[in-house]
């Protein structure tokens, strides 16, 4: 078998099932008090500043960070059951969950010292939000053509073009736009692109919001016209954005929210079909519940990758690509099983879960890297070993 695909059999440590017993009854307090309900696809579209803040107070944000910058120094193994858990609860975790799953991660590995002290306390806090600022209406998975140009002037840089799909943008304080600081170079696409940190409350940033089928607004068009940014904006080093941006998309497809989109749903359903004897039925659920129970051993085997220091992008891609497939499945299975109107204003939770899902289900596969994309990447891999 090629080496380059297998991963860790990882068991998780005492520690971290501790943790997920305190994880689990939080959130069962939280929604005894009805502080959420929960949803599907609450990673991207369940914002609560309230809820970010408290699970700040907890320390489960910038869980595996160096304590001088506000982080708690736990394990990959540690953080992968918390976020685990809140994802299995449908919680509102959208407001901090950019900052805390990548853009912190970038800051650590390229931001200066004044950068990770100035920005990873405050998304610990869960009072700071980050959105990512990649795509562009020409550029998505030729990100290589991105147009959003940087121009060296006194004390900074004029940012100018346009970012798109960008989730979250009108409720978070930065982005992280990767911008072309050198003209294209037709021989090496990826040079000359930096990474800037960019307020987005800057005068000539316009942020457009753009509607979900389901009428929910998570994502947004991020118009840059003159925008002087200082300097210190900068993030690692001129020039090297692209392979920053790689690493970036590393922590970007790594997590379980690539499997546990509509977790949710799965509740409601085996609610459904409870006592149900169809053969059919049992098989179906079956079904789901072992990919599951593989997808859960192979991300948790990722998280092993990450504890150990190593990059995880093949694997991350490849798992990414089989949990994406998965989260649809759940969707389309709970369409076919039960007979029901499904509507996001249903007085029935698993009809909501259901409308959830199926409207936010296109998305699931696109977002964060196509499954062509991600399946080239995982080939090339493959042929270079
Ligand atoms: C819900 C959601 C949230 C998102 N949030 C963000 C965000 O916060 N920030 C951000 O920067 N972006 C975000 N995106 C954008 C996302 O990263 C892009 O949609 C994605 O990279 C694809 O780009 P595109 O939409 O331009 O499609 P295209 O790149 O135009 O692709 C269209 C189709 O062509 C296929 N294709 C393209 N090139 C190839 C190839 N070489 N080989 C085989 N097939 C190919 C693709 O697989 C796809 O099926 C989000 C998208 C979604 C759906």
């Amino acid at each position: 078998m090629v080496k380059i695909l297998q991963l860790p059999v990882i068991k998780l440590p005492q520690e971290a099932e501790q943790l997920r017993s305190e994880v689990r009854q939080f959130l069962e307090d939280e929604q005894l008090k009805g502080t959420f309900e929960p949803h599907c696809d609450s990673w991207l579209s369940g914002f609560s500043a309230e809820f970010s803040r408290k699970l700040g107070e907890k320390g489960w944000i910038g869980m595996t960070w160096p304590k001088e910058y506000g982080g708690h120094e736990k394990s990959p193994l540690e953080r992968f059951v918390v976020t685990e858990e809140l994802l299995a609860a449908g919680a509102p975790v959208a407001g901090h969950w950019i900052a805390d799953r990548q853009s912190g991660a970038l800051f650590l590995r390229y931001g200066t010292d004044e950068q990770r002290r100035y920005y990873l306390p405050k998304i610990a806090k869960g009072e700071c939000y980050f959105a990512i600022g990649l795509s562009e209406p020409n550029a998505g998975s030729d990100l290589a053509s991105l147009s959003t140009a940087a121009k060296k002037t006194d004390g900074g840089w004029i940012l100018n073009g346009s970012k798109l799909w960008t989730s979250g943008a009108h409720h978070s304080h930065y982005t992280i736009a990767l911008c072309r600081t050198s003209p294209l170079n037709t021989d090496n696409r990826h040079a000359g692109l930096s990474q800037f940190v960019v307020d987005l409350s800057l005068p000539g940033v316009t942020v457009r919001l753009i509607r979900l089928m389901t009428g929910e607004h998570h994502f947004n068009e991020v118009v840059f016209e003159d925008v002087f940014i200082p300097e210190d904006t900068l993030v690692g080093v001129e020039g090297e954005g692209w392979k920053q941006s790689m690493a970036e998309l590393a922590y970007e497809r790594s997590g379980p929210e690539r499997f546990l989109s509509t977790f949710p749903l799965l509740v409601e359903l085996l609610k459904m079909v409870e006592g149900n004897s169809n053969t059919q039925v049992n098989i179906a659920i079956g079904k789901l519940i072992a990919q599951l129970w593989t997808l859960r051993k192979m991300s948790i085997g990722v998280a092993g990758m990450l504890e150990k220091g190593i990059t995880p992008s093949v694997m991350a891609s490849l798992v990414k690509d089989l949990g994406t497939q998965f989260e649809k499945q759940i969707a389309e299975t709970a369409r076919l099983l039960v007979s029901s109107t499904s509507s996001v204003s249903s007085s029935i939770a698993f009809e909501r879960r259901l409308a959830e899902a199926l409207l936010h289900s296109p998305g699931f596969t696109l977002r964060g890297g196509t499954t062509e994309i991600l399946r080239g990447i995982v080939a090339k891999e493959v042929i270079k070993n």
